[in-house]
C-alpha cells in the first residue's frame, strides 16, 4: 500500500505552518493516480492554506509497481553527491523487503523488479517514461553519452541534467532541466535512431555499458563526478 505521514510544512512565501500529507512510499499497481500525478509533474504540490502558494515537496519515497516491474529509491536532487552510500543503504533496504533476506513470497516478487535510484523529480519520471516506451534505461544513457558528443553546447552541469521527457512518433522529447527547482533550460528532439542504432549494435559501448548497470544508480550524471569506484 502507499503510505503518507503527516508533515509539519513553512510556506517559503508567507511563512504560515500548516499540515501536510507527505508520502512515505507509493503502491503504483493500487494507486495508479499517483503514478499519473507523477507523470504529469503535479505529484506532491503543496498549496499554502493561508495565501495559496504553490510548492513542491522533494521527492523521498519508495516506488513500487510490481505490474511495471519497476522499485525505484526516489530522492531530492540536493542528495545526489552521496550516491555511492546512498546506493548501498537503498540496495540493503531492497534486500529486505524483495531481495536475499526477504520472505519467500517476496523474493518471488523481488525477481520481477528492476531495482533503481533516481535523484530529483525530473529523474524519476524519466524512469517511468522509459518503461513506458519499451527502452531500456542503461542502454539509454549510453545514447544520451553518444548525443553529448555531438552536442557542444551542452549545458551539462552538476545539478543540470539531460532528462526524455517523451516519444512522439519517431522523435525522442528531451529537455535540459534542473534538478532540484525543475526549471526547463531548453528542450529539442532528436530521432529514436540514436536509441535504436544502440540497440542494433551495443558492443563499442559494452564498458561504458557495464560501468552505469553496475548499481541501482544508472544514470550519466555518476560518470560526471569523477567516482567510478562502483564499476567493479
Ligand atoms: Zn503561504
Amino acid at each position: 500500500m502507499s503510505l503518507f505521514v503527516q508533515m509539519n510544512l513553512t510556506c517559503p512565501e508567507c511563512a504560515e505552518v500548516f499540515t501536510y500529507e507527505a508520502v512515505g512510499s507509493v503502491n503504483a499497481d493500487r494507486r495508479s493516480d499517483l503514478r499519473d500525478e507523477i507523470l504529469e509533474g503535479s505529484f506532491q504540490t503543496v498549496s499554502c492554506s493561508a495565501c495559496a502558494h504553490a510548492f513542491r515537496l522533494e521527492p523521498d519515497f519508495n516506488y513500487l509497481d510490481v505490474g511495471r516491474g519497476q522499485w525505484i529509491a526516489a530522492l531530492p536532487a540536493r542528495n545526489l553527491r552521496d550516491h555511492l552510500e546512498i546506493a548501498a543503504d537503498k540496495q540493503a533496504v531492497f534486500d529486505l523487503s524483495y531481495g536475499s533476506q526477504a520472505p519467500a513470497a517476496a523474493q518471488s516478487v523481488g525477481q520481477g523488479l528492476q531495482q533503481r535510484l533516481v535523484f530529483g523529480w525530473p529523474a524519476l519520471r524519466e524512469k517511468l517514461v522509459l518503461q513506458e516506451i519499451g527502452f531500456d534505461d542503461v542502454l539509454w544513457e549510453v545514447a544520451k553519452l553518444d548525443l553529448l558528443r555531438s552536442l557542444p553546447e551542452a549545458p551539462l552541469a552538476e545539478g543540470v541534467d539531460l532528462r526524455l521527457l517523451g516519444l512522439q512518433q519517431d522523435m525522442l522529447d528531451l529537455a535540459w532541466i534542473r534538478a532540484d527547482s525543475e526549471e526547463h533550460l531548453n528542450g529539442f528532439q532528436v530521432s529514436r535512431a540514436l536509441y535504436d542504432d544502440i540497440v542494433a549494435a551495443p558492443a563499442p559501448w559494452a564498458a561504458v555499458q557495464a560501468l552505469l548497470g553496475a548499481s541501482m544508480f544508472v544514470d550519466i550524471q555518476k560518470l560526471f563526478m569523477g567516482e567510478g569506484e562502483d564499476a567493479a
